[in-house]
């Protein structure tokens, strides 16, 4: 909280623990304003909040506190609805991870199915949620899934183990593998710049993302933010980016070990173009069967294309410096064990755990 002469800490806010409690005010929304998915009428919701997975670079758990979600049937109601009274098609799932209940996500497919109507609808989860869902795929093309995507972040079992992800790459193969059997396109992110990397590494990366064989990549730059427990494990890494707003994922922050940052660029920019216009993706893009995913392939590429040079010219504009501070040093303290009180604090006012899973 900030007063006129400083700010002050407060304590976390209480939980809400039962989200249908409160409604989206939906009529403050001019509906025709908001697009996605190449020009589509689309909203933003949230069935879900938090994360039981303890990834250590990702701040989601201890900001939600506990994993907890809405209920199924007259949230597909509110989508539905949506639809019918406001035109919208496209439907973005804010959740970081909706799929956590398999029997609770079954009953929002069943719910959305059964309300009949021609909604898009896209979103994030984990690649084992997807392996441990196969039978149920399915009824998530049904009720309108076109693209998940998957936080793999890394192809190397020793990064995996580092940041946490309790992923393993057979899985974020075989997750893609049956997005793909279900006509549900795969956006896999892979995260570069951790400390170690060399040429190398990423060569090894780019060949297991090809065999991975993602419909789309998402590149991201590691970023230790301080409320996350990888912040303490870069704490005395090389900052070369002072602007912090830039600390977003999308730009370079930290130095590397044994690359400059002018070849982690490079890398970063040559595996997004050689994963998006290899000839399997290219044919992906133009000779889809299916009109939907062939549009929403042709948009991502529209919009890749603009970003991709921009990206580029960027970094060229704001140059990185080459004599910055400590993560520490830049920060400050880490903020995790504040984050851990939160979430103890959250967990002793609701004893139950999760409700759902
Ligand atoms: S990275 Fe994904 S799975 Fe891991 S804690 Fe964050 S939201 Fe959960």
């Amino acid at each position: 909280m900030a007063t006129r002469s400083a700010i002050r800490e407060t304590a976390p806010a209480r939980l809400i623990r039962d989200l249908d409690a409160y409604r989206i005010g939906w009529e403050l929304i001019d509906h025709a304003r908001y697009s996605y998915w190449g020009g589509l009428r689309a909203v933003v919701v949230q069935f879900s909040r938090g994360c039981p997975h303890p990834c250590t670079y990702c701040g989601q758990r201890g900001f939600w506190t506990r994993w907890r979600h809405r209920d199924p049937v007259r949230f597909a109601a509110e989508l539905a609805r949506l639809h019918r009274e406001h035109g919208v098609r496209v439907i973005n799932f804010a959740d970081e991870n909706p799929t956590v209940s398999k029997k609770v996500w079954r009953t929002f497919l069943e719910a959305l199915i059964a309300e009949n109507v021609d909604l898009i609808l896209v979103g994030s989860t984990r690649a084992d949620d997807i392996v441990r869902d196969a039978d149920i795929l399915p009824l998530y093309k049904r009720a309108g899934w076109e693209r998940f995507l998957l936080g793999l972040e890394s192809t190397d079992t020793a990064t995996l183990d580092l940041i946490r992800k309790g992923a393993t790459t057979t899985t974020d193969r075989e997750a893609i593998r049956l997005l793909r059997a279900n006509g549900i396109l795969s956006m896999a992110t892979w995260v570069v710049g951790f400390e170690e990397e060399r040429d190398r590494d990423y060569w090894r990366g780019l060949r297991q993302l090809l065999a991975y064989d993602p419909d789309q990549i998402q590149m991201l730059y590691v970023t230790p933010h301080r409320w996350t427990p990888y912040f303490r494990l870069a704490e005395e890494r090389r900052v070369i980016q002072l602007d912090r707003r830039r600390w977003d994922y999308k730009h370079q922050v930290l130095a590397t070990r044994h690359m400059p940052p002018w070849r982690v660029l490079l890398w970063f920019k040559l595996i997004e173009v050689i994963l998006q216009a290899r000839p399997k993706a290219l044919a992906r893009i133009y000779l889809n069967r299916d009109p939907r995913l062939r549009h929403a392939m042709r948009w991502y590429t529209r919009m890749g294309r603009r970003v991709w040079p921009h990206e580029i010219l960027a970094w060229l504009r704001d140059p990185l410096t080459r004599t910055g501070p400590t993560v520490a040093a830049f920060w400050g303290r880490g903020q995790e064990r504040e984050e851990a009180m939160a979430v103890r604090a959250a967990a002793r006012s609701h004893p139950a755990g999760r409700e759902a899973a």
